[in-house]
């Protein structure tokens, strides 16, 4: 199968399994926005708890926080947003169709009709998303919807930084959703006008910049493979100095190799100490930190790894998806890593027989405290393996007539598909230490 066939059966297996679908689509769909069904929902979850855990739960130098989307418009001039988060945009003169200038393929021709030198001048188009907050719809009342969360965490770092009592180096992270008016949204959830982000700002003493952007590249290339993207599919793309934004001392892109070619999973960077300056100048705030060890006061440099929620999923869904033949039948299995399956454990008496009811309820009920699980109890069991291995569940409990005798089950592997018989007491702890978190 090759990478394109890939990504044509997950965005089908996506819909077909309540994955991904269309946003709106009893109304026709809305350009290019996705909404998470009840097993992307979990699957997404599972990816951003993957990275708050790494992240924050098992670092003592990393503080959480969850700031408003709507923040004060004064935020976006003193970032540059206003002034210059822009793309540029053409028209194609002969299908009136719009594309970013600086993806237009070399030979000049519209991607669209084919029409030869048919692009308008290109023209800076700004991304931010415009709204109006209050009844009056003025100048005055203009507020943005963030482009990125990582505004948020900059104008909180005083408040964070005191009521958490931390010194530099250490970290605020953050997840949540960001908009852009994308000129060519597309390749699925990979560009979106809507999306979520994870990101982490790491304050760090000036003279300390270089360093952590080097330790923050190698930790966040290992959270990708740790989670089961091979080596091979991804690459850091080091920035050339005439790529850099003019504040940054330092950018590389972690890509991953999408089947349309090589994408950026996630951006970091070495962003000097250009925020804080900037904030500290619209605001009038001293947004300076008093280091008492060494009596100096200075703005702290930052580090920002910044990854998207949704292109990740997207990158783990597509290395997850394999076809094989097993016993002369197709089997689609999502190898997901455990940590990221949507369902842990599915609960299958192998029929609907009243005499393994009883018994097949009180095992999904001790084991949903502990996991993501699904019953199911009609049609064949070989069905309801292959449904639950195309959707990633590493495993399978089936509750037999045997069971009514030796209080015992089945549980099924999903790669493997080994079976090991076990006694209903030891359930919990045998799955416990196969399902890491
Ligand atoms: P691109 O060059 O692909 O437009 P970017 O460099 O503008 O991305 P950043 O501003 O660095 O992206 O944002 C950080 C991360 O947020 C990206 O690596 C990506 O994972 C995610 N992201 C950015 N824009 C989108 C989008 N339109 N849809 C989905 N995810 C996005």
């Amino acid at each position: 199968m090759s990478r394109p066939e890939a990504m044509d059966r997950v965005v089908n297996l996506a819909k077909r399994r309540g994955l991904i679908f269309p946003s709106s689509e009893i109304y026709g769909g809305f350009r290019s926005t996705w909404d998470y069904g009840p097993l992307g929902v979990l699957l997404k979850r599972n990816v951003k708890e993957a990275w708050w855990r790494s992240m924050v739960q098992l670092r003592d130098d990393v503080v959480g926080l969850d700031a408003a989307i709507l923040m004060a418009p004064k935020v976006w001039e003193a970032s540059g947003h206003i002034a210059t988060f822009t793309d540029p945009l053409v028209d194609c003169r002969s299908c009136q169709e719009r594309f970013r200038a600086d993806q237009l393929p070399a030979s000049g021709a519209c991607p669209k009709c084919g029409a030869k030198d048919s692009f308008t001048e290109a023209r800076q188009f700004n991304l931010m998303f415009k709204t109006f907050v209050g009844p009056v719809e003025d100048d005055a009342s203009v507020a943005y919807l963030r482009p990125e969360t990582a505004q948020g965490i900059f104008v909180n770092f005083p408040a964070v930084q005191t009521t958490s009592r931390r010194k530099p180096p250490f970290g605020i992270a953050q997840i949540g959703k960001a908009f852009r008016n994308e000129i060519t949204p597309g390749n699925f959830t990979f560009r979106t006008r809507e999306f979520e982000q994870m990101e982490l700002e790491f304050f760090v003493p000036p003279d300390e910049g270089n360093k952590w952007f080097e330790y923050w590249c190698a930790e966040r290339l290992s959270w990708y493979t740790d989670l089961g993207i091979p080596e091979n599919h991804l690459q850091l793309r080091r920035h050339a100095a005439e790529e850099l934004s003019h504040y940054s001392a330092g950018t590389a892109d972690v890509e991953y190799d999408y089947p349309w070619g090589w994408g950026e999973l996630e951006g970091i960077a070495n962003r000097t100490d250009f925020d804080l300056t900037q904030h500290a100048k619209f605001s009038g705030e001293d947004l300076t930190y008093f280091d008492p060890a060494t009596d100096e006061r200075y703005i702290p440099h930052v580090i920002e790894p910044s990854a998207g929620a949704d292109r990740a999923t997207l990158a783990f869904l597509l290395d997850a998806y394999s076809e094989e033949e097993v016993r002369g039948e197709q089997r689609v299995v999502l190898r997901l890593d455990p940590r990221l399956a949507p369902i842990k454990v599915a609960v299958l008496p192998l029929s609907k027989d009243e005499r393994l009811s009883p018994v097949a309820h009180e095992v999904s009920d001790a084991l949903r405290q502990g996991f993501m699980i699904d019953y199911d109890e009609t049609r064949a069991i070989g069905r309801r393996y292959r449904r639950q291995d195309e959707v990633g569940t590493p495993y399978c409990v089936t509750i037999d007539f045997d069971t009514l005798d030796d209080r015992a089950v089945t549980v099924r592997e999903r790669d493997s598909m080994n079976q090991d018989r076990v006694s209903l007491d030891k359930l919990v702890p045998y799955l416990s230490e196969r399902l890491p978190r």
